[in-house]
């Protein structure tokens, strides 16, 4: 591929770190130059595939037996290239500059946490909520909704009693819907369950 003098403007462009005019005034060269335009793609591919690894690396290998083995592919990958490191330094150190890093919808992995219980028809309201547990340092978010009620609270184990006050809102025959969310703790949300619906019979 030809080099172009520009290029080295495109790190800096990817990680927020031209000034206005100058990140408008790159655009439009490397929207005319190919070299330019196909190595912006390739690094911005590079880029997100960086913050997706950092959201994992952020979860402890135990629940997570395919982590090591990822982690030292991407290790091996990273040490090959330089640049791949600096991209790596500047979005742990700020990621929030990055319209790509770890925006929190983006590093959920699915619906990783299983919802246990209540689900489905139960025959008495529920003491508590409960379900799998994710990697030992999440913390967890629950949010219970139904007709008239909508209640969440932070746990930070697989399970939560319900208060009273919530417990005398439950209905027979109404469906309520819950789900958890499991967090990092500096507050990226990483797993979530699926909506669970539960109704007292
Ligand atoms: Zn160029």
């Amino acid at each position: 591929m030809r080099n172009c003098p520009n290029e080295r403007e495109i790190d800096r462009y990817l990680l927020g770190r031209l000034s206005e005019d100058d990140a408008r005034e790159f655009e439009v060269h490397y929207f005319n130059c190919p070299p330019c335009f196909e190595k912006v793609r390739d690094r911005q591919a590079v880029i997100e595939s960086v913050a997706r690894k950092r959201a994992e690396l952020l979860a402890p290998p135990t629940a997570r037996p395919a982590f090591a083995f990822r982690a030292r592919a991407w290790t091996t990958a990273a040490a090959a290239a330089g640049v791949l490191l600096m991209i790596t330094a500047a979005l742990v150190l700020r990621p929030w500059e990055r319209g790509t890093a770890a925006r929190s919808e983006d590093v959920v992995r699915g619906a990783a946490l299983a919802a246990i219980s209540p689900a489905g028809d139960v025959s008495a309201v529920p003491e508590a909520l409960a379900w799998s547990p994710g990697p030992t340092d999440l913390e967890y978010r629950v949010e219970l909704t139904g007709p008239g009620l909508s209640w969440s609270a932070a746990a930070s184990g697989p399970t939560i009693a319900l208060p009273e006050g919530v417990r005398a809102k439950i209905g027979r025959g109404i469906v309520y819907t819950w789900q958890v969310k499991g967090y990092a703790p500096e507050g990226t949300l990483l797993e979530r369950s699926n909506k669970t619906a539960f109704k007292i019979r």
